[in-house]
């Protein structure tokens, strides 16, 4: 919820400033009526087909209101090295400069509030560090930022899924091969209520060419074959690492 308000402030005290300032002008009034931004209180009675995916033992997901509600423990599904040995998931990963196991850290549980319905008439925002999405794994999303830098510095870290511990939630900051590996599989959900899917598009199968600087564009995904704006994971591989960003931003659906 505060991502949202944080956001909305600036377009409300924006449209106020236009109110004031063209307050001469007969357009006023639709102006601000036509703008989605301010439509809050719109019911949504069904959560989205693609909510299935979410590994049900970590996240329960429901509405409210106009809002989707996300939470989950945190622990992923699959396996890798950070579950730490000893339990059921952990693999041996060599080469991999490991952080604190993830049962070692008591801050995995996250709670996100999403639009139902992502405002796509706004400005782009920027991402932050910290949780951006949860993953349909349970675990979080993180952008191509580590500390207060680029993600080189910690790229050693990363497992074979692109993720890694620490000091908080296990995240992904790479395509998370453990769920999509070249393909069109849906990644999980992001802040601003877009859904993320693989490099590749539905149903072509092909590297989608008309991307915007998000990695977004309108059209069907296997959960709306009418078509809805969503990201995928952009085709460029990142730095040394071989793989791909899972999200690097900006969101385009505050
Ligand atoms: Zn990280
Ligand atoms: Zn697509």
């Amino acid at each position: 919820m505060r991502f949202r308000i944080l956001v909305k402030i600036p377009i409300v005290a924006f449209f106020l400033l236009m109110a004031i300032v063209s307050c001469s002008t007969d357009n006023v009034d639709d102006s601000v009526t036509d703008d989605g931004g301010l439509d809050d209180d719109e019911i949504v009675t069904e959560l989205h087909a693609a909510f299935a995916e979410f590994n049900s033992d970590a996240t329960t997901i429901y509405l409210d209101g106009s809002n989707v509600v996300i939470e989950t423990t945190g622990l992923p599904n699959h396996e890798t090295v950070y579950w730490g040995e000893g339990n059921e998931l952990y693999i041996e990963e060599d080469g991999v400069a490991t952080t604190p196991s993830i049962m070692s850290s008591n801050n995995n549980a996250t709670t996100i509030t999403v639009d139902a319905t992502p405002d796509l008439t706004g400005n782009t925002v920027a991402t932050q560090l910290n949780t951006i999405g949860i993953a349909v794994s349970g675990a979080s999303i993180f952008n191509d930022q580590e500390g207060n830098g680029a993600l080189d510095q910690a790229a050693a870290s990363l497992d074979w899924t692109g993720a890694h511990i620490g000091p908080g939630v296990y995240h992904y900051h790479l395509e998370p091969k453990a769920f999509t590996n070249d393909d069109d599989n849906l990644v999980g959900i992001l802040l601003d209520g877009v859904f993320l899917y693989g490099r590749r598009d539905y149903p072509s199968g092909d590297y989608p060419t008309d991307l915007d600087e998000s990695g977004g564009h309108f059209g069907p995904t296997p959960h709306n074959p009418d078509g809805e704006y969503h990201y995928h994971i952009i085709n460029e591989v990142y730095s040394t690492t071989g793989s791909y960003l899972a999200f690097a931003g900006p969101y385009q659906g505050y």
